[in-house]
């Protein structure tokens, strides 16, 4: 069994860009209990209000299997374990297990801390001891371990032992700098274990893009527990992925750590704290990423079909993610075929051959339907005859105008609807933004489900940038109604009229 720590909490929050609320922190934890972990660090308590808070109100959200540390440091150098600060915040916080980090390396221990050697193995001791003597469980984090070690490693090892001897029960080998390479970890861990009984952890930083392969290597030489992030959140280039870390464990290693069925939840997991941590999710990201299981090579996509194994490493429904199959222009007819299917759409041979004919020649002229499903329906259905056109027949204005006040953009709208003409205006934060409002006025007392859409994303994409400022845009925007979510897409030199293409898009797509 492989114990599980998280430290998205505190860790992932060191990561920039990245702040959760109290709520959020709550939330987190459940989903994270749900997922199966063992340990989940709720925050440095005592640091700020927050944690602190959080300490309070976690006691009384049931979890399954989690336990939730504090975390902290050891006592300061010239204070005693009682009169320290960060001691009593561990206290206060409630928690029964403690991880406090310590330093490792010589040359920290000189010039951060500025005391002696020895000093800094009697802090280590003693607030392990202090924690203990208080009921604490206590897992030490050893600071700096590994490049500690290769300059000093007698005394890394006696930190250790310090750890040890005052009754930590997992002391975690930590690559805070996280550079050390994935050989020279499997050595140090394997030195390390050679000269203790404690059990050992790894926490990895990924400073040198190494910090998956660095964890795998601590397990594969006798660590029992892996500290990481969801998404590999965390400082500069962040943590530990757990989302790659634990799948690796469990369908590579074959080790045990989360149940099979918790395993299914990792996806979801993985896009739940990517939207309260307001950060795009990573397509690429290894196992849980959008792109994971995605095939757009047409012999890939045929070979997939006749047997998924051919260009996938592992089940994508062993992870809780799905197989895609991309609309391109190397795709093949099957690629149509089955993306049709997906939608509950039976197509002739006949029909593929001229859908691939369409999407081709649109992919020509800049249009990109791999990131725009939305409008891929719609081109299927125009095809068979099964639209539905919100209207007949439009034209619009938009004016910008700028002076001394500001800029203010207003637009205005024509559309034919059931054989009557309608006019609308709006303001808007922009001009997008002010057509988009324009259409909602003109269409909603048809369609009152539009109410419901809103625009989510907007990127624009020139397409051939030697024109300059003539070049082709393509628009790609992601509309939600609350329950589902799709893209559309825009092509022109006009870059307002290819935003109001997608946008017709999205509303036609979104009204069916
Ligand atoms: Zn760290």
């Amino acid at each position: 069994m492989i114990e599980i720590y998280d430290t998205t909490l505190r860790d992932g929050t060191q990561g920039e860009g990245i702040s959760f609320s109290l709520n959020d922190k709550l939330k987190i934890t459940k989903k994270l209990d749900n997922l199966g972990v063992h340990y989940i660090e709720g925050g440095w308590s005592g640091s700020n209000p927050k944690d602190t808070l959080f300490f309070k109100k976690v006691g009384s959200v049931k979890l399954n299997r989690a336990v939730v540390t504090a975390f902290g440091s050891t006592r300061r150098a010239n204070v005693s374990a009682e009169e320290d600060t960060s001691m009593k915040s561990i206290l206060d916080s409630g928690a029964d297990v403690a991880t406090i980090f310590g330093k490792s390396w010589d040359f920290h221990v000189m010039e951060v801390l500025k005391t002696t050697l020895e000093n800094n193995l009697e802090m280590i001791r003693d607030s392990i001891r202090f924690l203990r003597s208080n009921g604490l469980r206590v897992i030490y984090d050893a600071e700096h371990f590994f490049d500690g070690f290769k300059k000093n490693a007698d005394y890394a090892m006696q930190t250790v032992e310090a750890a040890q001897s005052a009754g930590a029960e997992t002391i975690v080998l930590c690559d805070t700098n996280g550079g050390t390479m994935p050989f020279e970890v499997s050595n140090i861990v394997e030195e390390v274990k050679k000269r203790t009984t404690v059990p050992l952890g790894i926490h990895a930083h990924n400073d040198g893009g190494t910090a998956v392969a660095n964890s795998m290597m601590a397990v594969k030489s006798g660590v029992v527990q892996v500290q990481g992030t969801i998404n590999g959140y965390g400082e500069r280039c962040g943590n530990a992925d757990l989302c790659t870390i634990i799948p690796n464990l469990k369908i590579k290693l074959n080790l045990d750590c989360i149940a099979d069925s918790q395993l299914k939840n990792l996806t979801r997991v993985s896009r739940y704290v990517s939207e309260l941590a307001n950060l795009v999710p990573r397509n690429d990201q290894p196992y849980v990423g959008k792109s994971a299981f995605t095939h757009k090579g047409g012999a890939h996509v045929d070979a997939v079909l006749k047997n998924a194994d051919s260009y996938e490493h592992t089940n994508p429904e062993s992870v809780g993610n799905s197989r895609r199959l991309l609309i391109s222009e190397l795709a093949g007819k099957r690629n149509i075929l089955s993306k049709a299917k997906e939608h509950g759409v039976d197509l002739s041979l006949a029909k593929t051959k001229e859908i691939l004919n369409t999407v081709k020649s649109l992919e020509n002229d800049g249009y990109q339907f791999e990131g725009a499903e939305g409008s891929f329906v719609l081109l299927l259905k125009r095809a068979l005859g099964e639209d539905n056109p919100l209207f007949d027949a439009e034209s619009f204005e938009v004016v910008i105008k700028k002076d001394h006040k500001g800029i203010t953009a207003n637009a205005t709208v024509e559309l034919e609807l059931d054989g009557k003409r309608v006019i609308a205006s709006s303001m808007g934060d922009g001009p997008v933004d002010a057509l988009n409002r324009a259409l909602k006025d003109v269409l909603t007392p048809i369609y009152p489900e539009l109410k419901l859409i809103r625009l989510t994303d907007y990127k624009v994409r020139v397409l051939d940038a030697k024109s300059g400022t003539a070049a082709k845009v393509r628009v790609l925007i992601d509309s939600s109604d609350g329950k589902k979510t799709w893209s559309t897409v825009g092509v022109s030199t006009n870059i307002i009229e290819a935003s109001w293409n997608a946008i017709l898009d999205a509303l036609e797509y979104g009204s069916v």
